[in-house]
Order: C-alpha cells, then structure tokens, then sequence
C-alpha cells in the first residue's frame, strides 16, 4: 500500500510537471532533482508565505541571504569539519555502502543476497561537499558547500545588529540551498543530496526561562504553520529528542514529523542551540559576538532557539497529504486531485473556453485570463474536451477552473469549479477577482 501510493505521487509528479529526476537525460545523478513548472511554483509559494509570515508580519525577524560558498574557517567553528557525519557500513558481499543508523534499510539490503551478509566496521562519513575555488591549478583553495544554511546567519550576527534597529529577542530568517554528502538518498526527494532549507535563528537573553519559553512558542508556532497550510492534523506529530540523541551543545531539540508512506519522517527541527555557535565564532574568528544591552549596557552571549525546516521535505508532505482519490466524484471512474490550500497551489485558477474551436468563446476567454493573471498565477488550457482539462487540473491542484460558454456572451457571467466538490456555480466575470481573493485568503 505505502509503496504504492509513493509510486502513484512520483508517476503524478513527473507527469504533471512537478518533479522529474535530476539530469534525467544522462542517466540522472543520485540524490538530485529538477522541479518542473508546476513544482517550482508550489515550493516558491511555500517559500514566500513562509517569508511573509517570518519576515513581513513580523517586527522581530529579519532577513537574510548568505552566500553559499563560505571561508573554510568557519566550518571548523561550527564543529562541521570534525563532527558533520554520519556512521557509514559497506556490505562485503557487494560493497554496497549504507548508514549503520538506519536498521530497516541494512535488514532489507541482507535479505536481498542468498548469502550471509557480512558488513564492515562502521566509520565516520563526513558529509560536507567539498569544492575548490580559484582559477590557478594546484592553488586552488578547498572549500565546503554548506551543509546547512544556519552558518551564514551566525557571522552576519554583528553586521545585522550594527546595520538595522534589531534588539534581543530578535531573530534572523533565511532561505536556501544546502549540501550533503548523503550515504543513502532515497525516498524520493526525503533524502537529497542538494535541497534547501527555511530556518529562523531566534536570538534570546541567555537564561533558563527565556530558552524554555521560547522553545515552546516555535514548536507551536511551527506546527501551526503546517496545520495553516490544510495538512492533517493526525499525520503530524511533536518528537522530543532524547538526551544521548542530541547535539552535546544542544539544550533541547524536538523535530516536527509526517506519518509517509515510509513511516513517520522528520521534516523540520526545532533547537536549543545555546550559545554554541556564537561562541564559537567569537573563539574562531576573534571578533566580539555580544550583545550589549543599550539600556542596562550589560554584555551577553545570546542564546539560539532555531527552526529549520527542509523546503523539499515540506513540499513533499505537503503533496502526498493533499493526494486524494475520489470514487465519488469524476465522470463514472472517479478522480484523482490534489487537495493542495489555495494559498500554495501552483496556479489559483484555469480559464478556458468551452469550445476551442469557436472564436468568439476564445477571445472572451483569452480577455478573462489576461486580466486574471495580472493578480493571480492563472493557467490557460484550451486543448481537448472539458472533462480533460479538469482532469489535468484535478492533478495540478488547481483550486478553481473557470469556463466561458455561450451564455457567457450574453450574461457576462462563467461557470466556476469547485476542485474538491467538482460542484459549479455562475459568478459574473467582474466578480471573479474579489470571488478568487476571498477564496484564496
Ligand atoms: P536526517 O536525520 O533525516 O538526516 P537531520 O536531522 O540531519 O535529518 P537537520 O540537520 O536538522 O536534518 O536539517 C534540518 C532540515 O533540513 C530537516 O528537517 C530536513 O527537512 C532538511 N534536510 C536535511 N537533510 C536533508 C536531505 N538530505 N534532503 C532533504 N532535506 C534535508
């Protein structure tokens, strides 16, 4: 069943443009992947509500873009270089490497050999991509990808301070690619080797109460993001980390997961971080990292209550939780949509008109959908029979479709579908903005 359902949401992303393999012509990649039309308009709008939310509604986060190429010092701060790795087995049999962490995986590869597996000591697998920079050959500086996005914010924490009026708690929002040498990608797009990130790095006063407060405000603030976006409430779940699980530095960690095909998943943390990474930096580089109170004018060491939360995972959960058959509904076979909140469906709308063929229907049309897309993400469709067409819409998640007919050219009004009801209703065609932006909110 979970294996099927996983087959059917990668045969739908592929033939409806969300996601196709990484460098599918060359025989791909592992661990990458290309989002087509659709599935980058679905994770750019996840991706500028998660900002609007963060960064526009609130007076205090800010935001940044770091580069993702850093100075290699700054990997050994944050304890990257020694410690960013995973437990890595080879199977002697067929040399097949795996995560020593990862049971399930290690019991189905033995099964799948007649004999015995026997598997090598586990060793340390660092997981930073490593790059050289520069244009002479063999002065070349060895540099890392980043492995996670968080670095880029803790060095700009002076320049942030020093540049806008930001004042503790405050936090500082990002957005973007992050790179990792994963032993075993899998699970679609769950494990990639290149995939972005979404992370506030929240800056508290470094007391016990302050770190328990905030904690527990992003955990719920976070969890009711995902639940904002229609996610099932019972397909989400808090999982506290254990003590020996979590970072030495880590004073709390807690990751938020998805009930997958392949069994509840994690798809974003929320951590303690302490005052780790900022003083480290400080002991690293040199440079002073306090904070220093203007009205008391005492200094501190911040604290950092993160959230990251994978820009891909998101998405992935977000498709397989909107992903419906419908027996009920369809013209006698039933249907299939994706159930996706306006707020991120890749288009809000579809015009058409009822007839392709018919030019008067056509031009009408063609006048609703450029008016419409000034405002709106809108998606014209004139190819095949109607029924088609709200099929393939069905697929995108397409909230709303919207059909000039010939009544249309006498009553200036259109017939409006309901994606998850199939059910119609005529809305004039100068109502149709303030009917889509009442719907959409
Ligand atoms: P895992 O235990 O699954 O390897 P992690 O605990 O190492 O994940 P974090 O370092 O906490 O992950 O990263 C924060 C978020 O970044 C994750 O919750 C996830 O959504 C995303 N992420 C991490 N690694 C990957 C990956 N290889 N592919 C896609 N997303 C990832």
């Amino acid at each position: 069943m979970a294996d099927d359902l996983m087959s059917k949401i990668v045969a739908l992303c592929k033939r409806r443009g969300f996601i196709y393999p990484g460098s599918e012509i060359y025989g791909g990649l592992g661990g990458t992947w290309d989002y087509g039309p659709t599935g980058a308009l679905l994770k750019k709008n996840l991706k500028d509500l998660w900002w609007k939310e963060m960064v526009q509604l609130r007076d205090d986060i800010v935001g940044v873009d770091a580069a993702i190429m850093m100075n290699p010092k700054a990997w050994v701060a944050s304890g990257h270089v020694e410690a960013f790795s995973d437990p890595l087995i080879e199977c002697k049999v067929c040399n097949q490497r795996f995560r020593a962490d990862k049971i399930d995986e290690i019991e189905e590869h033995a099964a799948s050999h007649k004999e015995k597996v026997e598997w090598t000591e586990p060793q340390q697998f660092n997981l930073l991509v490593k790059a050289y920079l520069g244009v002479l050959e063999g002065k070349q500086s060895e540099i890392y990808l980043r492995g996670e996005i968080t670095n880029g914010v803790h060095v700009n924490f002076k320049n942030v301070l020093d540049s806008t009026r930001v004042r503790i708690p405050f936090g500082i929002a990002q957005i973007g690619k992050a790179f990792r040498n994963e032993i075993t990608p899998g699970n679609f797009t769950f494990r990639s080797r290149e995939f972005e990130q979404m992370e506030v790095q929240f800056y508290i006063r470094p007391e016990v109460e302050e770190g328990n407060k905030w904690f527990e405000y992003w955990k719920q603030n976070r969890m009711d993001f995902y639940l904002s976006l229609g996610m099932k409430k019972e397909n989400l779940r808090f999982r506290d980390h254990a003590e020996g699980e979590r970072a030495h530095y880590a004073k709390a960690a807690c990751d938020i997961e998805y009930n997958a095909p392949f069994g509840w998943s994690e798809f974003m943390g929320i951590h303690h971080r302490g005052d780790w990474d900022l003083s480290r930096h400080m002991e690293h580089s040199g440079q002073d990292m306090k904070f220093r109170d203007p009205e008391t004018g005492e200094e501190f060491i911040p604290w950092d209550i993160e959230t990251s939360a994978g820009v891909d995972r998101s998405t992935l959960f977000l498709l397989i939780d909107a992903y419906t058959e419908d027996p009920s509904t369809g013209s006698g076979q039933g249907r299939i949509y994706l159930k996706l909140s306006p707020k991120i469906a890749p288009y809000k709308a579809a015009v058409f008109p009822l007839l392709a063929n018919k030019p008067e229907l056509v031009e009408k049309a063609k006048g609703i959908y450029d008016d419409l897309k000034q405002n709106f993400m809108v998606a014209w469709d004139a190819r095949g029979n109607i029924g088609k067409r709200y099929a393939a819409q069905d697929e995108i998640g397409t909230p709303f479709c919207i059909t000039v007919d010939f009544d249309s050219l006498e009553d200036e009004a259109v017939t409006v579908r309901d994606r998850d009801s199939a059910k119609q209703e005529r809305v004039k065609i100068v109502d149709l903005r303030a009917y889509l932006n009442d719907k959409i909110k």
